[in-house]
């Protein structure tokens, strides 16, 4: 049997998505045998992970800031709105750099099967924030699926403006999934979006 404090981190681990019992006492084992300047820096990242990280007040990004970089730069084109279910589909977007306007975070995107409803997401933000800046476009960037399909129906019913609502192409050599996508196809993907209304 392990000693208790190894085996106490590799439950750890083995919490973390994607990783079985055995990776996660080979992982534990490689902190053991590690040196202690990555133990401590290791640590401290994740002490600080919660506390040097907040969301946008405006757009819910991932911010150190109250305003992200994103909402207090006033280059960015402010009539474009760009709906992502989450911060790694904002960075994959960011990453084609041709994207110039603004983002809105729902954090989550409508499932049922999964318990996750309207009041869930930031869905109410969202219209609030419609109504006030009144963009002339709103991006939906969801991956493919039936999570996205219904987020986009519901998005697209309760905004009953004079936006124009569009949604990203899916093809092949997109797939369905932003944050795995290439940044050339993501970028194909975003230029020939559908409009839904
Ligand atoms: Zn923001």
């Amino acid at each position: 049997m392990a000693l208790q404090s190894i085996e106490r981190l590799a439950k750890e681990i083995a919490k973390l998505p994607g990783i079985g019992e055995k990776t996660a006492f080979r992982l534990a084992m490689h902190f053991f045998y590690g040196d202690d300047i990555h133990r401590e820096s290791f640590a401290s990242a994740l002490k600080d992970l919660k506390t040097d990280v907040v969301f946008c007040r405006v757009c819910g990004n991932l911010s150190t800031n109250e305003l992200c970089d994103i909402c207090s730069d006033e280059k960015r084109d402010r009539s474009i709105l760009c709906v992502v279910a989450r911060y790694a589909d904002l960075l994959a977007i960011e990453q084609t750099g041709e994207y110039r306007g603004r983002y809105h975070l729902l954090h989550g995107l409508i499932a049922p099967i999964k318990g996750v409803s309207i009041r869930d997401i930031r869905l109410k933000e969202l219209f609030e924030r419609v109504d006030k800046e009144t963009p002339s476009e709103i991006i939906l960037a969801f991956d493919a699926g039936i999570e996205g399909d219904t987020t986009a129906n519901y998005i697209v019913k309760m905004l009953a403006g004079k936006q124009t609502v569009s949604r990203i192409a899916y093809g092949i050599s997109m797939g369905s999934d932003i944050e795995n996508a290439d940044v050339h196809s993501l970028s194909r993907s975003m230029m020939n979006r559908t409009v839904l209304r």
